[in-house]
């Protein structure tokens, strides 16, 4: 092959402007002399260099080019450039996982003496990050309800460097006015970070919502078949720096065979949150009629409290769902009980169905006080729908139902 970056400019060149869809199959792919059609994967931890010299500058940084797969990975470059395509940003870092995303965004942006300010509602493993370790390197934490615009903005002090939120939150899927909050923090030099996980870019794009950085976790609906442990920053080529900066220091980059699961999760991401959606839309739907369900919280339904901004903001409405029984924790759990084919598992964005009683397992290390403050009882039950069929999902959860 006598010039191949000519070859591989003959099906990158003219991806500009190109639909989402389009995007997700084709961004980011670099061809070896082998022509192979498929995205490779370069299971390598090194590289080798031509002459001693070559070493030299490539190492100073002289020379542009693979040192370490710490530093960078041709796969983990792929998958890089497709995420950052798709959320439309110009940047984007690979990580071991979510929470390595979230972890390299604080150490990246953040020193002792700053303020950040987060929403109540985010991942436990985040809450503890912000909690037990920002808080022992001096950084303060302030915490407010995701929909309080006010609380926000009282929230900020002269230190404040970092708003975080995940919109829709988990369990109660509650959506966050990102443009509203976005427009907060501009004004305040302040920058928003979005958890986009529960979206994913097919579904929302915060950074075109006016959020400076979103982070992902990989592991959801990216892999989307329960594989792999990854996650990705993406953000303008300024703010991305140092949080690459973190990640070649302190290590939690993304291996090379999970970059290319997640790659070639993308290439189906678009169609999976469809049908995803349309699931949790149906059984959304269905639930709201069960005589032993007292409430549905799904963004989808006209009778979820912010339906006109899930319908602003996002272009679906995903496919994580929860709802409320009477009966408390004991009625929940026999739901969760008598199910047969959904799996019991706090997980989502899987093709199979998962069923979680959050108020026992991931929100079970709050108060009282906090679960109902953030409208989690006991007879709350999350379901992240899967790709199953509809009617098979519905008859496993009636199994529950009925029963009580
Ligand atoms: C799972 C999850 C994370 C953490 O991701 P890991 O890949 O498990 O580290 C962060 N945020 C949200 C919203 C998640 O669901």
């Amino acid at each position: 092959m006598a010039d191949f970056s000519e070859f591989n400019a003959r099906y990158q060149s003219d991806l500009s402007g190109v639909e989402f869809e389009t995007l997700a199959v084709r961004a980011g792919q670099m061809r070896t002399p082998e022509c192979e059609h498929s995205e490779a994967i370069f299971p390598t931890s090194s590289y080798v260099f031509n002459s001693a010299a070559e070493a030299a500058a490539r190492f100073s940084g002289e020379a542009e080019g693979n040192v370490y797969s710490r530093y960078t990975n041709p796969t983990v470059r792929t998958f890089e450039q497709r995420l950052a395509a798709l959320e439309g940003g110009q940047a984007c870092a690979a990580t071991a996982s979510g929470m390595a995303a979230i972890y390299a965004v604080c150490m990246g942006h953040l020193k002792a003496g700053d303020h950040l300010v987060s929403s109540r509602s985010v991942f436990g493993s985040t809450n503890v990050l912000f909690e037990k370790f920002l808080k022992k390197f001096g950084v303060e934490v302030s915490y407010v309800d995701l929909l309080d615009l006010t609380a926000w903005q009282s929230a900020l002090q002269d230190n404040t460097r970092l708003f975080f939120l995940e919109s829709p939150s988990n369990p109660v899927i509650e959506v966050a006015d990102i443009p509203a909050i976005a427009a907060l923090a501009k004004a305040n030099d302040v920058l928003l970070v979005v958890d986009n996980c529960f979206c994913t870019p097919a579904i929302q794009r915060p950074l075109s919502l006016g959020a400076d950085l979103v982070v992902h976790s990989a592991t959801k609906y990216i892999d989307g078949q329960g594989r792999c442990v990854g996650g990705a920053v993406v953000g303008s080529e300024e703010l991305i720096e140092p949080v690459i900066g973190v990640l070649r220091s302190a290590g939690p980059t993304m291996s090379p065979f999970n970059a290319w699961v997640f790659t070639k999760g993308l290439e189906t991401l678009a169609l999976r949150m469809k049908a995803h959606t349309d699931n949790a839309l149906a059984l959304a739907q269905w639930l709201e009629q069960q005589p032993k369900v007292v409430k549905v919280n799904y963004c989808g339904l006209p009778s979820h409290p912010q339906y006109q901004l899930a319908q602003q903001q996002q272009s679906m409405f995903g496919g994580v769902l929860s709802f409320e029984v009477a009966g408390g924790r004991e009625a929940a759990w026999q739901v969760v009980d008598a199910t047969r084919m959904i799996s019991i598992t706090a997980n989502l964005g899987d093709a199979k169905t998962t069923i979680t009683h959050p108020g026992s397992t991931t929100h079970g290390r709050l108060t009282d006080e906090e679960r109902d403050r953030a409208g989690i009882s006991q007879g709350l039950l999350r379901v992240a729908v899967g790709l199953e069929n509809i009617a098979d999902i519905q008859r496993d959860l009636a199994l529950g139902l009925d029963a009580l």
